[in-house]
């Protein structure tokens, strides 16, 4: 060999040698960077775990503040609002009715035909609510309602049509706190969901509703004000007599069920013939301190629009849980450089990783985690991830998803422990409770809905679970608000008197 090929080939292996320097060092880097991104999912793994000895304590707290709420206004932070419905539908309501559903990111408006259980005519229509009227003034946002009801009330055909001379009757479900003065009136509390407007709070829904459907030329009564799980449950109850709370998990999530009248000690009301108030208790609003809080849920509900509020709504629903995903992400990214050395913008928005995108991801059973990727490179521009990180994404979504089902189990525990129903009493050996469940989020999100499942079982051993079903009542709440307009309908007295 030459003087010369020697030179170079010394220089090559310094060469060499100083590249393999660097990606070790990179590698080092990377290592270190990628024991920061365990070290920020155990950290989160510890702080949001439910074991059932948790999950016990949270169910007791709120059978505790469920009483609280019981006993005075203001009692607890859970406001058991009496509902004014102390007669579940019998099967037996009859006539053309029509339902508004108000409470998320969309709107529903129904009308039904009414001849009988099995013998139901539905229709019925969508709307998403443009979101600069969930801001707004209350005038606009109903009339944006009152316009497209009346625009579905046009499309009635013949045989849908209300006897002449008659009104056509509405059973509003409004999803929001309502403290209601009867079954057709009520003021509300406050929003929640993300809907902040202002000049509604303390105002009478129905009259708002009213006046706009005034205002939009539609001659229509508001005969019953319903929450969505109190028409939830007055739906299920109608094609299930067991039917005995009900439980929304959508955008946000709520719980109703029916309590013995003399154990409400607020309710001033005369004891109603039945016995029996469906309570509305807002749980969305529980908190305890036994509830597995996280800086990430502490910083989601800093930013949010209520402060201090919803904070076992903002655990558990569907607004939040991709917001939580998203937190923790964030934190990798900046924290472990988990995207690389720069933070994703996009990963910064908040809101921008939805529920249904999440439930998605976490679903995805393909080997290489396909829908992962295509997630991240359309929702946050994020491309070229390795499966080892696609993986913790998943995991991510697990534990946000575990610990929400988990706690909403709890939660119904909670419910079952109030009226009784955690325990076999003599006699009552195959008396089934059913709680009807509604909301896209336990609809379509397979595995939180599974988790929810066996945690109930899990929590309430195999010999009572048997007598305990949770059960999708789909869109039950648009027809319990019809079945509870016609039960309380302005011409009942006269039906019945003839
Ligand atoms: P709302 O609660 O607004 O009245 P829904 O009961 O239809 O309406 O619930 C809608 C919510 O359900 C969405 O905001 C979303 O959080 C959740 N959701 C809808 N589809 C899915 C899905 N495929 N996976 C997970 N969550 C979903
Ligand atoms: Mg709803």
């Amino acid at each position: 060999m030459g003087k010369v090929a020697v030179a170079a080939t010394v220089v090559c292996a310094a060469a060499v040698t100083a590249a393999a320097v660097v990606v070790v060092r990179h590698r080092m880097k990377n290592s270190g960077k990628w024991a920061k991104a365990m070290e920020i999912l155990k950290e989160f793994e510890d702080k949001c775990g439910t074991p059932v000895s948790k999950l016990r304590q949270v169910a007791d707290a709120m059978t505790v503040e469920m009483h609280a709420g019981l006993a005075s206004d203001g009692g607890s932070k859970l406001k058991m609002l009496i509902s004014y419905v102390d007669n579940l539908p019998t099967g037996d309501e009859t006539g053309i009715f029509y339902a508004l559903d108000l409470g998320g990111t969309n709107f529903r408006v129904l009308r039904v035909k009414l001849g009988g259980v099995g013998n139901v005519k539905k229709e019925f229509k969508e709307v998403s609510i443009p979101p600069n009227l969930m801001i707004g003034k209350s005038e606009d946002l109903f009339d944006f309602i009152a316009g497209e009801l009346a625009k579905f009330v046009a499309t009635e055909d013949e045989d849908m049509q209300i006897p002449p001379g008659t009104q056509r009757e509405l059973g509003f479900t409004f999803s929001f706190p309502v403290k209601q003065s009867s079954i057709a009136g009520g003021t509300l509390v406050r929003w929640t969901k993300g809907f902040n407007i202002e000049d509604a709070v303390g105002a009478d829904v129905v009259e708002e509703l009213t006046k706009a459907m005034e205002r939009a030329g539609l001659d229509m009564r508001v005969s019953a004000l319903v929450n969505d799980t109190v028409g939830t449950l007055a739906g299920g109850r109608y094609g299930n007599s067991d039917v005995i709370a009900a439980v929304i998990l959508g955008t946000g999530t709520n719980a109703a069920y029916v309590e013995r009248a003399n154990a409400i000690p607020k309710w001033q009301g005369l004891l109603p013939k039945s016995g029996e108030m469906v309570i509305n208790m807002e749980w969305g609003n529980f908190r305890s301190s036994h509830l597995p809080l996280t800086e990430y849920d502490e910083g989601l509900d800093g930013d949010s629009l209520n402060p201090g509020e919803q904070i076992y709504e903002k655990l558990i629903s569907g607004m939040y849980l991709g917001e939580v995903v998203r937190r923790v992400l964030l934190k990798m990214a900046e924290e472990a450089e988990l995207f690389g050395d720069t933070v994703p913008s996009k990963l910064q928005k908040p809101f921008i990783l939805r529920t249904p995108d999440m439930s998605a991801m976490h679903h995805d059973s393909t080997p290489d985690l396909k829908v992962v990727a295509t997630k991240l490179k359309d929702i946050l521009e994020i491309s070229n991830t390795s499966l080892k990180t696609r993986k913790v994404i998943v995991e991510v979504c697990d534990l946000v998803a575990t610990r929400g089902a988990r706690l909403s189990a709890a939660g119904i525990l909670g419910i079952l422990k109030k009226i009784g129903k955690d325990t076999c009493k003599e006699g009552e050996e195959n008396q089934k409770s059913v709680i009807a469940m509604d909301g896209g989020l336990f609809e379509h999100y397979t595995k939180f809905r599974k988790t929810m499942q066996d945690t109930m079982n899990e929590l309430l051993g195999e010999e009572i679970s048997k007598n305990i079903i949770v059960e999708l009542s789909n869109d039950g709440s648009g027809l319990g608000a019809a079945l509870l307009a016609a039960s309380h309908s302005q011409y009942l007295e006269y039906i019945e008197s003839t």
